[in-house]
């Protein structure tokens, strides 16, 4: 077979589906059974490995063997509460890696669920393959937007044990505007409310042309049409219980049974308003008598058992809708995605909560697939050049603001903050974005920026570049220059980093009871050194009365690729979108957003910051920390995301080991720790003595991630159990 086209996946709960698009749109593949194709996976006696709807219908049979809702565990440690959850309900065993994360075991042998998903993504290439009659060894594969690193992470190495290249990791909502937005002209401002089997996203979207833009993204990781399966399933068994004195409970076989018919039942109330069923011999009695199950539900009581579920997504849209500074009334549209969408019930509650009807004429099932392959069409190499053309470069010397003097320089990505309850202007073209300055309640707006002319030159291959946060929450954030440091960094009540082999002391680092500044309050003078910019800073703005700025740093790390393939091309400040002649069909300019904070272990348990949630993606940051011990060697960095002050609160990633620091007294060697994601939403996380220049960053080892070599043995052992 031939190199086939880049095809676009999305991987559902549920289900999967498989997209390709060319220049006259997306078209979803199908194979006998449909386009739906069931994320479950079932090892047969004989050896087989039935995957999709052959698969699904083992799960009755063999619920042992039978694995589905993988998507609810991928990328989450073993102890979480959500794989202690599902250990309770799902038939199939699980147990701990040897790095922390789950494993299957099926007729006796055990598999990661990354290896299983790859299951899934394998019988979808097929199909595709099938379909187009070309190999299609590349792809787009989508996740919920408030998935996290280790959950990207899992989903990445699903795709390479499937021997798929996946291009990207596209954000679900993100995929979804995109398919709704595509070859449009119109300039609205969408949100797309995503309820799947056992995921629940809500995405605030710019649509400006071909430019999508993501105000804002919440989530919950487990919310989602399962537990709705749960709870008619729980509600049979406790009239089962009540007819039968069986507790099915107690018998995952059974219990199995009754959520396969109570998700029947649920999709038969989206349409009809009451339903009947009869499970036979769902358990034996007294002298081994079957004993069925008559079980009856109307629509009215399914609402009432749906109903706090439904209510939870709002608490998440609230969520969004204050990171995007709107009220749900002022957005344009509404975009339902994900099976569970279908329920009526559901479809009041949002129209009342945005105040207007969803629309009606997107396939909520189809939707993210074909925005997957949108996606993937537009990273086919010319439609890259194309993406890459419209990347505006900016080095802006910023004048004074309010009481700080600073200098700011910036590369694109950066953007407004809106006011909460105005509605804001819709954007300008999508090119004059990158000069948007934060406009603050109250506060003047900034005199325009001083463009220079030429964008600065890198002075060697790999030269540090600092993408500006834009995290609504934190408009200041993206200020990266803050040069008003005290003469003796050391003069602070430095907070350690807390870790295990050494410590590490930030400078500066807010006090634990600080919370967020609001919008228009800068954080405390002097107390934060933030050296990203210095880098890319060709000359700064000294400060009266304070002392010289510390020395420009010589990081070495990896600019989004993006924006260092656009530097290579030698791309002055874009004051125009590029017009492309060798696309076959506009290329769409996608800029997301981080879904959650990230940040470093300090010192009692705390959590620092580095990347806010919201933050445009690609994006850098970076903080300085320092020594605290005379002589240390090592410091043992923890990485955690999400958004509690206290680490306990939030996922822990893993960590980072920098060793080898040169011996000096506490507080001499500063070390600067740079995070960055890149566009896939991907972390990585680079640290450098700042007084040698050496760079000292190992990769990051996430919690249960698969060693490489691991991920190749995999691949070796699916390919010889599907034979291919
Ligand atoms: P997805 O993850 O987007 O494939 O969505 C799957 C979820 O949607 C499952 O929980 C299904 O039971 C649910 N679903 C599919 N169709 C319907 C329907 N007509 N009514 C209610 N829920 C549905």
């Amino acid at each position: 077979m031939s190199n086939g086209p880049v095809i676009g996946i999305d991987l559902g709960t549920t289900n999967s589906v498989v997209a390709v698009a060319d220049k006259n749109g997306a078209r979803v593949l199908s194979d006998e059974a449909g386009s739906l194709i069931p994320s479950v996976v079932s090892f047969h006696p004989s050896g087989d490995v039935l995957v999709g709807a052959n698969a699904k219908e083992r799960r009755l049979l063999d619920a042992q063997n039978t694995v589905y809702s993988v998507k609810r565990l991928i990328g989450r440690p073993y102890t979480s509460y959500e794989v202690n959850q599902a250990r309770e309900r799902f038939a199939f065993e699980l147990s701990e890696g040897p790095s922390g994360g789950v494993l299957v075991t099926a007729r006796g042998e055990t598999y990661t669920l990354s290896e299983i998903s790859a299951f899934v993504l394998r019988h979808v290439r097929k199909v595709a393959e099938t379909q187009l009659g070309v190999e299609c060894g590349q792809a787009v594969v989508t996740v919920p937007a408030n998935f996290n690193e280790l959950q990207r992470s899992a989903t990445k190495a699903a795709g390479r044990v499937a021997g798929l290249e996946v291009l990207r990791i596209l954000n679900e909502p993100t995929a979804a505007a995109l398919a709704y937005g595509y070859n449009k002209t119109s300039n609205e401002r969408v949100a797309v409310y995503d309820l799947g089997g056992g995921t629940f996203d809500i995405t605030i979207l710019q649509l400006a042309g071909d430019v999508f833009e993501v105000l804002a993204t919440a989530g919950d990781t487990f919310l989602g049409g399962d537990d709705v399966d749960s709870a008619i399933a729980d509600h049979m068994a406790g009239q089962f219980l009540e007819q039968s004195r069986y507790d099915t409970r107690q018998d995952r076989q059974a219990y199995e049974r009754l959520k396969a018919a109570a998700e029947w039942a649920k999709i038969q109330l989206s349409d009809k308003p009451h339903v009947k069923l009869c499970i036979e011999e769902l358990a034996y009695g007294d002298g081994g008598k079957a004993l069925n199950l008559d079980y009856a539900l109307t629509r009215e009581q399914l609402e009432h058992m749906c109903q706090p579920l439904v209510a939870r997504s709002f608490d998440v849209c609230e969520d969004a809708m204050k990171a995007a500074g709107l009220r749900p009334t002022q957005l344009d549209n509404v975009i339902l995605v994900g099976g569970s969408t279908r329920i009526p019930l559901l479809q009041r509650m949002v129209a009342e909560y945005f105040g207007r009807k969803p629309l009606a004429d997107i396939d909520p099932d189809l939707v993210v697939a074909q925005g997957a392959a949108l996606q993937a069409l537009s990273l086919a190499a010319p439609a890259r050049k194309a993406a890459l053309g419209r990347v505006a470069l900016k080095k802006v010397a910023q004048p004074t603001t309010g009481s700080h003097p600073q200098m700011t320089e910036e590369m694109s990505f950066e953007d407004e903050v809106t006011n909460v309850g105005e509605r804001p202007p819709l954007p300008p073209p999508p090119v004059a974005r990158a000069a948007r300055k934060a406009t603050l309640p109250g506060q003047a707006p900034p005199p325009p920026p001083v463009e220079l002319k030429n964008a600065p030159q890198l002075p060697e291959e790999e030269e540090l570049v600092d993408t500006p946060t834009r995290s609504r929450e934190d408009p200041l954030e993206h200020e990266m220059t803050r040069v008003a440091a005290p003469a003796d960094p050391l003069d602070f009540q430095p907070t350690r980093m807390a870790d295990a082999s050494g410590l590490l002391m930030q400078i500066g680092v807010p006090s634990e009871d600080e919370s967020e500044p609001p919008l228009g309050e800068e954080e405390p003078s002097g107390l934060l050194m933030e050296l990203g910019d210095d880098a890319f800073t060709s000359e700064s703005v000294p400060v009266e009365g304070s002392p010289p700025p510390p020395p420009p740093l010589e990081l070495r790390s990896s600019a989004p690729a993006e924006l260092r393939a656009a530097l290579d091309e030698n791309v002055d400040t874009v004051t125009a979108a590029v017009p492309v002649t060798d696309v076959p069909t506009r290329a769409p300019l996608l800029l997301d957003v981080t879904p959650l904070s990230l940040g470093v272990e300090t010192v009692d348990g705390y959590c620092e910051h580095i990347i806010r949630r919201n933050s445009a993606i690609p994006a850098g940051q970076t903080k300085m920390f320092t020594t605290a011990r005379d002589g240390q060697e090592t410091v043992v960095v923890r990485i955690c995301q999400g958004e509690d002050r206290h680490i306990g609160g939030n996922q822990l990633l893993g960590e980072v080991v920098l060793d080898g620091l040169r011996p000096a007294t506490r507080g001499k060697v500063q070390i600067a720790v740079r995070f960055m994601i890149d566009a896939d939403g991907t972390l990585q996380v680079r640290a450098q003595d700042v007084g040698t220049g050496q760079q000292q960053q190992i990769a990051i080892k996430l919690i249960g991630e698969l060693p490489e070599q691991e991920i190749e043995g995999l691949r070796e052992r699916h390919e010889a159990k599907l034979g291919s």
